[in-house]
């Protein structure tokens, strides 16, 4: 039984940050007590595809890949415009792959095998980076969140679910506790590891204000429990904010409403078009570079399909299926033309740029497997499609709105050190407070660096934090 007189570090959140720093604390022979707000543990972390960046692992050894933290640490950097501080960001970089070495131990099966998305086990493509980097844990988020409680568990940690912590303890300049419930705990650490607060309007209106451009579209699906109290206890203690205006928003359509497991997914035989009337990305673009792609068109975006795509769709998904795009399209939201004049006169782009675009890509792709303009035969070869994707050339066609509409996770945090130190306004370590995750600010930048970067710097940082509050401690 927890002795709560005597706690060396209480850890608020039980996602994956959270399950991190409270096992590497206990590992450090530290007393630890974990607090959720939520029925369970697991946050969005549990809700995640569990897909982890990490440079130099075991995983990628096994398959012949070379592969360094420095490498990582310039991909990053340079994805993210040098807009972050290096210091922090090289931390991250050279602890991931000992983070996923260590997850390893602790139980988690990442086979050594390529994988061509998010959901199957093995080395996947993170993003847009030159070597593969994407690990995907067999089970998933669920698995990850799996390993770490049974870890956590073996370490005798108790967990005090159903229990949001409302204020930290701030006495004499430093972080001595919780209050939860009204009841106050103290502990000679406190790492705040809540997640973040996409699920919060107010919030997002301001430090993320970017992602309500989506309007009537934005839907999120990051856990319920992202309420961004981190940035109440950024308040209370002094603590800065770093990340403001930046997160995830995956490019979805319009009528979208699920993420992409349950939504399903856009026909392969599409091409997205700007209000000119012409392609401007490869259309399988990983969203690491995808949403800002699309933010940066002057204007709406469409994504243009024929009926033998709409027909070939798979039935099953709640989204993106023969009959949801017909009901669509019936209902007058999603554009519809016998023939592509037609069809550009409906969405607005000059006729005789769709038609030729169209040709274009007919003439390209589909007919000779390469595709000049953008070179999506790479992309789908790293999504394992096999087949070339048809001509647009059946009438119907079809024309829906994409946009970054779908908020993932989010961005502005408490700032933070190499250490997971929490840092003031002048810069200064607030002694007895570390935050690692959504919750901690600085790793997570302005371009995602594709998928995995968010569970990566959750379970790194939080690790890293569950050590130096040992030390603290
Ligand atoms: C559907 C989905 C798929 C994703 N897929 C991937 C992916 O494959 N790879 C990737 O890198 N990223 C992915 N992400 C993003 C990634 O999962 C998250 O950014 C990351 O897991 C966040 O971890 P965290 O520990 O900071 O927060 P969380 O895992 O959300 O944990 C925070 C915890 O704190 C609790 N909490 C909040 N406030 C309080 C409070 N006041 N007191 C006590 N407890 C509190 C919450 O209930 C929650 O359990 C995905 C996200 C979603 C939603």
């Amino acid at each position: 039984m927890t002795d709560l007189d005597d706690l060396d570090v209480i850890v608020v959140g039980g996602g994956g940050a959270g399950l991190a720093a409270a096992v590497s604390a206990a590992e450090q022979g530290s007393s630890v007590l974990v607090f959720d707000s939520e029925k369970e543990l697991g946050g969005s972390t549990q809700l995640s595809a569990g897909l982890i960046t990490a440079a130099g692992t075991s995983v990628q050894r096994a398959l012949g890949i070379e592969d360094t933290a420095e490498r990582h640490f310039q991909h990053y950097m340079d994805l993210n415009q040098w807009q972050l501080n290096p210091g922090l960001v090289h931390a991250f970089c050279a602890a991931a792959g000992p983070m996923l070495e260590w997850m390893i131990g602790l139980g988690l099966d990442v086979p050594a095998a390529l994988s061509s998305d998010a959901h199957t086990p093995g080395l996947s493509r993170a993003g847009v980076e030159d070597v593969w980097r994407g690990h995907v844990p067999r089970d998933q988020g669920y698995g990850l969140v799996q390993v770490l409680d049974k870890a956590r568990k073996s370490h005798g940690v108790e967990v005090v679910l159903n229990t949001r912590v409302e204020r930290l303890l701030h006495e004499d300049g430093r972080v001595a506790g919780v209050e939860a419930d009204g009841i106050e705990v103290r502990a000679r650490a406190v790492v705040v590891a809540s997640g973040g607060f996409a699920q919060n309007p107010e919030l997002l209106r301001r430090h993320y204000p970017e992602a309500l451009d989506a309007g009537d579209s934005l839907f999120v699906v990051a856990a319920p429990g992202s309420r961004g109290d981190h940035l109440a206890f950024a308040e209370q203690t002094g603590g800065a904010v770093t990340g403001d205006g930046w997160g995830l928003m995956l490019p979805t359509a319009y009528f979208q409403r699920h993420h992409h497991w349950q939504a399903g997914f856009p026909p392969v035989s599409r091409i997205n078009v700007n209000t000119t009337g012409r392609r401007f990305m490869d259309e399988d673009a990983s969203y690491a570079v995808s949403g800002g792609a699309i933010l940066a068109q002057d204007g709406p975006v469409w994504t243009v399909f024929d009926e033998k795509a709409r027909l070939g769709l798979p039935t099953g998904y709640a989204d993106w299926t023969p009959d949801g795009v017909a009901a669509e399209a019936a209902a007058g939201r999603l554009a519809i033309a016998g023939d592509l004049p037609a069809l550009a006169a409906a969405i607005g782009v000059p006729a005789d740029a769709l038609t030729a675009t169209v040709a274009r890509w007919n003439a390209g792709l589909p007919a000779t497997g390469t595709d000049p303009e953008f070179r999506r035969e790479q992309t789908l070869a790293a999504k394992g499609a096999d087949q070339r994707p048809d001509p647009v050339a059946t009438a119907p066609y079809y024309a829906a709105r994409v946009l970054p509409a779908e908020l993932v996770c989010t961005h502005a945090g408490l700032e933070i050190d190499p250490q997971t130190a929490v840092l003031d306004r002048t810069g200064t370590p607030i002694p007895g407070l570390f935050a690692a995750g959504e919750a901690g600010g600085g790793v997570l930048g302005m371009r995602y660096v594709g998928g995995g970067n968010a569970v990566a710097n959750a379970l790194t940082m939080g690790r890293i934090a569950g050590v130096n509050a040992s030390r603290t401690a």
